[in-house]
């Protein structure tokens, strides 16, 4: 990885610091430290004291406890004709968990490809979660979906009792995010047109975009991504950043439900998880090379968190 702009160290300093200086409420400070005087018997190094705690402080949160290191499958939607295989790897160090979502549209082969490959990774902290034909008849048929199913990308958080399979699966996806406490779901997509030859003309020119959801990663994760890899890429094939977290509609509660109910909203959904949903343009770019720029994407998306 010695050509990415940002690795995971710089990526999380950066994300950590901006934490506690929100955390702080403080501004960081303009001018170097000033020499301290050295007072007998307290080393250099030390930290302030810290401050009395209060009487009614929190209890420190329970640590998620590491899962053994394990490689194996699940079934999402068992036991019917929409079943599909969920992988799993857990590596037995603390760390992360990732989703990585593959196939939601069947007619969006770059990215199912891709998401086969990540299957077959082995992370090196937290734990890898793939799907990578969420809508796999749809994949075997080659169509972005079946009306009678539903769209999977429009129907999150799910409903298990849906007469809709996608709703049905949505709803084992979110399970799935939560089950794990995923931070990071990345939703691996391909649209008609690049975004960059018709900016803001809808779904069919989204490609070569990379758009973070609501969630603790937001905003930075993407454009830290697009930023590693973009220098690498011809001009016109380079990433292109979107938020996806100022895009809201009312939900049955009277609040707003981030993205609509794409897997952008999955953040909504799921403490702690920020969504990131990739497109690669079709037009005039073969599926080899939209396969590996998703992979390429997925590498240093999994590199920023340090399970890669
Ligand atoms: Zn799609």
């Amino acid at each position: 990885m010695g050509t990415t702009g940002m690795n995971r160290r710089t990526f999380l300093a950066a994300a950590s610091s901006a934490a506690l200086l929100a955390a702080c409420g403080k501004q960081a400070r303009a001018e170097p430290p000033k020499p301290m005087a050295v007072i007998p018997g307290i080393a250099m190094d030390q930290p302030a004291p810290e401050a009395a705690q209060p009487h009614s402080a929190p209890p420190a949160p329970t640590p998620t406890p590491v899962r053994p290191a394990a490689s194996y499958e699940r079934t999402l939607l068992a036991g019917t004709p929409w079943a599909t295989a969920v992988s799993i790897r857990d590596s037995g160090t603390a760390g992360p968990a990732v989703l990585v979502l593959g196939g939601v549209h069947g007619n969006e082969p770059g990215g199912w490809m891709a998401a086969e490959e990540v299957a077959n990774w082995a992370p090196r902290t937290g734990s890898l979660i793939v799907v990578p034909r969420a809508n796999r008849l749809a994949t075997h048929s080659f169509v972005r979906t079946f009306d009678d199913i539903g769209d999977l990308n429009r129907l999150y958080p799910g409903d298990a009792a849906s007469s809709f399979a996608m709703e049905r699966m949505a709803a084992e996806i979110t399970a799935l995010a939560n089950e794990f406490e995923c931070a990071l779901a990345l939703d691996m997509h391909e649209s008609w047109a690049f975004y960059v030859d018709a900016p803001g003309t809808g779904t069919a020119a989204l490609g070569q975009t990379i758009t973070t959801g609501v969630g603790p990663l937001a905003p930075a994760f993407g454009p830290s991504i697009a930023e590693a890899l973009n220098g690498s890429l011809p001009e016109h094939d380079r990433f292109v950043v979107r938020d996806g977290t100022s895009f809201r509609r009312p939900d049955t509660t009277g609040g707003t439900t981030a993205r609509g109910r794409s897997s952008l909203s999955l953040g909504g959904h799921v403490a702690g998880l920020t969504p990131v949903l990739v497109e690669m343009g079709q037009q005039n770019q073969d599926v080899d090379r939209r396969m590996a720029l998703h992979l390429m994407v997925a590498r240093q998306a999994l590199g920023m968190l340090g399970v890669l």
